[in-house]
């Protein structure tokens, strides 16, 4: 077994198992990623090296176009039987996955979807059900999701995860991925830019709750981000190399989250306002801005928070220990019936469950934080700024305030004070709230002009 101790790129992670340095053994299941200028190329060696025969390929309406075609002519060239099927539901649900079973051919040993997160998300779940190995042709990079094992797929109408499989092979054509709309591209920066603020709650929660936390993966996805961010001027142009590193940033924090068994190293407080949205959004019967966007705004509203927290000379840790005196479940249980509506149900009962909110846990905390808030600022000091970010982003002509994304005023209020209720995970909001300011710097954030 390999020693995990230093950065390894993707390539080097894969189809690996490491001891590591945090104690913990990792593995990578994902077998194999091309990810660069004519990878499309190397699909068919793979498979055949792979000795797989008889391909499933899966398209749908508008990826078939894209990148479907030119699958199916370099797999049938290479001597593979190729079985196309495009799907004609318009839904990622029950009835979709009844048309791909309709069209299976029972022979068939491998499948390989083309398209990006819902044909993705369908064809996981359908091989892993059917026991066949599968492999995604990327059209796009909007997100994070290539190399997780978990599939959401909507089931008597409600959206609704499973964990089924990752898949053997994920390709990335900078060719392909170039076609993409500009949109899909900066929603896929959006959310790695949300790493930074993940992977700093994940250090504070090492620092607040001793949560096991692994230095090499959080090194290995920051290196990934950073890279991007070096070049990402050149995104505009649809620079190959700018794409591919996206690309390759997204598969790997995929990949970190299955070597660390949740989605600690790619999901924080950021993706918590973005879960909210959704959620939110939902209830509405309206349609939410893409992920990567969403987490890319959630993003910048963290950071001007730490921002604002910082600007702060003294904090009342005295006023954060009576706060916590104060809490009361059943007023707690009344706001978050409103803010959560019909999903407040679920969330009380996690909160029984967890009790991260009581008055002992948040007391033990604020302990911790008092005994270590010199740490706690140089953690909060190596986040990018708000500024960076947004200017990034605009250039990118990518949303960065959340009325560009149809959020308004209330909703924007009632999602830093209560999106951290979404998971039991602590986060920056969690501490702002332990500290008793999440509130009060909630209220000044809204009266910037910006926001
Ligand atoms: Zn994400
Ligand atoms: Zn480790």
């Amino acid at each position: 077994m390999q020693e995990l101790s230093r950065s390894l790129t993707l390539s080097e992670c894969l189809n690996q198992t490491f001891s590591c340095s945090c104690g913990r053994t990792h593995r990578a299941d994902l077998k194999a990623a091309y990810i660069k200028k004519g990878a499309l190329k190397e699909l068919p060696e793979w498979l055949k090296r792979n000795q797989y025969e008889k391909v499933y390929l899966i398209c749908d309406r508008i990826t078939i176009g894209i990148a479907g075609k030119k699958v199916k002519e370099l797999l049938t060239a290479s001597g593979l039987e190729v079985y196309l099927h495009v799907i004609s539901h318009q839904a990622y649900d029950e009835a979709t996955l009844g048309e791909l079973l309709i069209h299976e051919r029972a022979d068939c040993d491998v499948v390989v979807g083309v398209g990006t997160g819902s044909i993705n998300d369908m064809c996981r779940y359908f091989s892993f059900k059917l026991q066949l190995p599968y492999c995604i042709v990327a059209t796009a990079a909007p997100m994070d999701g290539f190399a997780s094992s978990i599939s959401a797929l909507t089931v008597n109408n409600l959206k609704t995860t499973f964990e089924v499989q990752t898949p053997r092979l994920i390709v990335g054509d900078t060719d392909i991925l170039r076609g993409a709309p500009y949109s899909m591209i900066s929603a896929g920066l959006g959310d790695l830019i949300g790493k930074f603020t993940c992977l700093c709650d994940w250090k504070l929660s090492r620092l607040v709750n001793k949560e096991y936390y692994c230095e090499t993966i959080v090194n290995m996805v920051s290196d990934g981000v950073r890279k991007v961010l070096l070049n990402a001027g050149n995104v505009k142009e649809k620079d190959p190399q700018v794409l591919g590193d996206i690309m390759e940033g997204l598969v790997f924090t995929g990949a970190a989250m299955s070597m660390i068994g949740n989605s600690r190293p790619a999901s924080g407080c950021e993706h918590h306002i973005s879960h909210y949205w959704e959620m939110i959004f939902e209830q509405r019967g309206q349609r939410p801005a893409p992920h990567g966007h969403q987490v890319g705004v959630g993003t910048i509203l963290i950071l001007r928070l730490t921002e604002l927290l910082k600007m702060r000379t003294q904090i009342d840790f005295e006023r954060a220990r009576t706060a916590a005196e104060q809490y009361r479940f059943e007023q707690w249980c009344k706001e978050i019936q409103d803010a959560y509506g019909p999903a407040a149900c679920g969330v009380i009962e996690m909160e029984q469950e967890a009790g991260k909110n009581e008055t002992r846990a948040r007391l033990k905390r604020i302990g911790k934080m008092e005994q270590n808030w010199d740490k706690i600022l140089e953690l909060l000091g190596e986040l990018p700024s708000s500024k960076y970010v947004i200017n990034l982003m605009r250039g990118l002509d990518a949303p960065c305030s959340p009325s560009q994304i149809g959020v308004d005023r209330q909703l924007l209020k009632n999602t830093l004070l209560y999106c951290k209720e979404v998971r039991n995970r602590y986060t920056i909001l969690q501490m702002l709230w332990d500290l008793d300011l999440l509130e009060e710097l909630t209220e000044q954030l809204l009266a910037e002009p910006d926001t």
